[in-house]
């Protein structure tokens, strides 16, 4: 069992080179929340849900701005980012109550990254003995409709 590891996300990582466009740049532009999973805006950088979760409520925070350089970020936009991710936690510690967080930056392919050319913040909810992962699993396979109905919770739950 402690070998199933997110799988799908093998899947995209294999895959993201092959996407058409940016997926982070494409919900910075989209008009329609819902369809680009976007929890909140902010004028430097945006949340959306992570359509490939680890975990339920899993969030993403990226830079507004197509950077893929972590160096480059300016005052405002690593400020930003890292302020939303506060709230971002905010938002999910009303909505699902973990026990956890695991906050982080996957900066390169080697590290994680499935997209490696517009760096991003992932905000992973965590609670005591989701590493069977079997709840991840069993969350898959009820998307589109669960990332929709988590997507507008967490929008709704944002700290103001
Ligand atoms: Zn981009």
């Amino acid at each position: 069992m402690k070998q199933i590891w997110a799988p799908w996300r093998l899947e995209y990582i294999a895959s993201a080179d092959e996407q058409e466009g940016c997926v982070f740049c494409k919900a910075v532009e989209a008009d329609d929340d819902e369809a680009a999973l976007v929890v909140h805006r902010g004028p430097d950088a945006t949340v959306i849900l992570n359509k490939y979760p680890y975990a339920s409520g899993h969030l993403m925070v990226a830079p507004n701005r197509h950077v893929g350089d972590f160096g480059e970020l300016t005052d405002e936009e690593a400020l930003q980012v890292h302020r939303l991710a506060q709230s971002g936690i905010g938002a999910l510690a009303q909505v699902y109550e973990p026990q956890g967080y695991n906050a982080g930056w996957n900066l390169g392919r080697i590290a994680g990254a499935g997209v490696v050319d517009h760096v991003h913040l992932h905000v992973v909810p965590r609670w005591a003995g989701d590493t069977n992962f079997m709840p991840v699993l069993a969350d898959v396979k009820v998307i589109p409709e669960h990332l929709l109905e988590t997507r507008q919770r967490l929008a709704d739950a944002w700290p103001s």
